[in-house]
């Protein structure tokens, strides 16, 4: 799944709305091999299937030349003194969404290679040319699915961005062509209609016809045909007939069945517990973000996408038990598992994640070196990636040098001691010192009421309408997004009236007024020393989401609580520590919205404070 957090997107989107450009800036280079190659000097060796305890290995010319023991040592190489390190292939994500910095993130960590489950059409040629060079480079190779297939309105179309859909009575054959003529390198299936994730919301999604005309489709064109599912049923299906492989784990308890047809059919599964994990609000994420051997390293997004969750919704610790139960019976039944975090979501970073992804297939039943298979071989082999994830002769070196052994235990692989790329060094950049954000604008103690909407006010020109303090409450809505929903603000009678109508269109729309506390809109305030959002609600009787903007981007994702607005004036206290993962020290907005279900609503806040 890609992010299902409509609101991600409302923090950009007003951002663009009001004219502020985000910039971002990130430093990284890469240094040469010397001239003459390099060996590292008895090192134990992962090699993409087994340990070796003692080996050399030596690289020249961006490749790996020899594995073995006591090798004659080149003139002229460097010397690399592996004594309590393990060396590994450089590790493989076999699911991501990689945008912006994703693969200068993942190579930070060892990811040399990840694979974009659905993504930016635009860049594939250039992918191609990029992945096949030699260069110093500070990115990870790219592999993609493009733009996947999905029924229109379906899930992935909810992201603001066009994609082609197969609609009902299309042809899936001239669908599947026109990917490939794109240049994706497998074909993503969609079978989404979201009831394993919401009691009332529905999803179009593809016909099993389709998905098997779709599956044959790539495979007439020699790719890979690989399924999006969350539900048993639609993971049967997919393998019945003749997926490659799925690229999660269902969210529900499977059965003995399913794990026989993916043995028999020798489909593999890509789990990505790491986002599930996120849907359970198991707090993987956060303890990724707060692991010493990886925090240095990540940026302040990297933190606050890990501490993100999805929405307001109670935790669901059901579906990473089941995801991990049906993952252990694939296991035992010999059904190739890859690692793949889903990172670009809520709960994930990329690199990072791929660390705690393997020790959640630890924790499904895999041994420590079985994990660090499903991170390379098994990737490299089910992908055909001929050039990659195993140490031995003739492959690209993409290597990645830890401490300790992580047979023995499977997070020895965060405490990285080098990364190389193409057989050049990567130049590993702490983040945690030169990233810290500045802290947001301090407020004075008496700016506490932001505001009370008596008298009358003009909107500005930059078409937010002053408060107290700050610059101001705005509509937002999910015609940003490419939604049709539709809302206003009316000051009356002392409040702050919020009405409009929640319309399809977008597959998680929105409505309401944002509010902007800083001196201009989006900026950061501090808010450290405040404990509680405080306001007075009335209206229809729905459930709306208070919405909370933080973090050292604008990109952050919100955290959010729900309040009721009923029919008598409520007094709402909601701590700011309890919105997870906000980052109270860089406060960007405050948002009051309506969300599913469709239709007209109508409330109204008042006496809004932050104390
Ligand atoms: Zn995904």
């Amino acid at each position: 799944m890609m992010s299902r957090n409509p609101h991600s997107r409302v923090a950009a989107a007003a951002a663009m709305a009001i004219g502020i450009a985000a910039a971002c800036v990130s430093a990284a280079s890469s240094s040469a091999e010397g001239a003459g190659g390099l060996f590292f000097d008895d090192v134990r060796v992962f090699d993409g299937v087994r340990m070796h305890e003692r080996a050399d290995v030596s690289i020249r010319d961006g490749r790996i030349v020899a594995i073995g023991a006591q090798l004659t040592f080149p003139e002229g190489a460097e010397r690399i003194d592996g004594a309590g390190k393990t060396l590994l292939p450089g590790l493989i994500d076999a699911h991501t969404h990689s945008w912006g910095d994703a693969r200068r993130d993942a190579l930070r960590f060892g990811v040399t290679t990840e694979l974009d489950m659905m993504g930016d059409r635009q860049q594939l040629p250039r992918l191609k040319t990029e992945r096949a060079a030699f260069v110093v480079t500070d990115q990870a190779d790219l592999w993609s699915a493009g733009a996947a297939v999905t029924a229109p309105k379906g899930h992935g179309t909810q992201y603001g961005m066009a994609v082609p859909t197969l609609a009902a009575g299309e042809d899936a054959t001239t669908f599947v062509k026109a990917r490939v003529a794109e240049g994706s390198d497998y074909v993503k299936i969609i079978l989404e209609d979201f009831s394993a994730h919401s009691e009332t919301m529905r999803l179009p999604t593809l016909t099993e016809a389709q998905t098997r005309a779709a599956i044959a489709a790539a495979h007439a064109e020699d790719k890979l045909a690989v399924v999006h599912v969350s539900r048993l049923r639609d993971g049967r299906a997919a393998v019945e007939n003749g997926a490659d492989g799925l690229v999660h784990m269902f969210v529900e308890p499977g059965d003995a069945a399913f794990v026989a047809a993916a043995k028999r059919r020798n489909a593999f599964v890509v789990p990505t517990l790491s986002v599930i994990a996120t849907m359970a609000r198991a707090d993987e994420g956060r303890k990724i973000a707060e692991d010493a051997r990886l925090s240095p390293w990540l940026t302040r997004a990297q933190i606050d996408a890990l501490k993100a969750t999805y929405g307001a919704g109670a935790p669901r610790p059901d579906v990473l038990a089941d995801a991990i139960r049906n993952v252990r019976a694939l296991h035992e039944a010999g059904v190739d598992l890859l690692a793949g975090t889903d990172a670009g979501n809520p709960g994930t970073a990329h690199g990072a994640s791929m660390h705690g992804e393997m020790e959640l297939l630890v924790r499904a039943g895999l041994t420590p070196t079985q994990a660090l298979a499903a991170a390379t071989s098994t990737p490299a082999r089910r992908f055909a990636l001929s050039d990659r994830g195993r140490i031995a002769e003739g492959l690209r070196a993409d290597l990645l040098l830890v401490d300790g052994d992580p047979a023995q235990d499977i997070r020895a692989t965060r405490a990285i001691v080098g990364v190389w790329k193409n057989g050049h060094a990567v130049a590993r950049p702490r983040q945690d010192a030169q990233a810290e954000a500045p802290r947001g604008e301090t407020l004075p103690a008496s700016a506490e009421l932001i505001d009370d909407f008596e008298g009358t006010a003009v909107v500005g020109a930059n078409g937010v309408w002053p408060a107290k303090f700050g610059s101001g409450w705005a509509p937002t809505t999910d015609q940003m997004a490419g939604g049709a929903s539709v809302g206003k603000l009316d000051r009356a009678n002392g409040a702050l009236a919020v009405s409009g109508e929640i319309k399809p269109g977008f597959a998680f729309p929105w409505s309401g007024a944002i509010y902007f506390p800083a001196t201009a809109p989006m900026q950061p305030v501090d808010l450290s020393d405040r404990g509680e959002l405080v306001f007075k609600a009335r209206g229809d009787g729905r459930t709306y989401s208070a919405m909370l903007f933080s973090g050292a981007q604008m990109q952050s994702m919100p955290s959010m609580k729900t309040f009721v607005a009923g029919p008598e004036w409520t007094e709402v206290r909601l701590p700011l520590a309890s919105f997870n993962g906000a980052d109270l020290a860089r406060v960007r907005g405050f948002a009051f919205t309506a969300g599913q279900p469709l239709g007209a609503f109508a409330f109204e806040i008042d006496d809004v404070r932050v104390k």
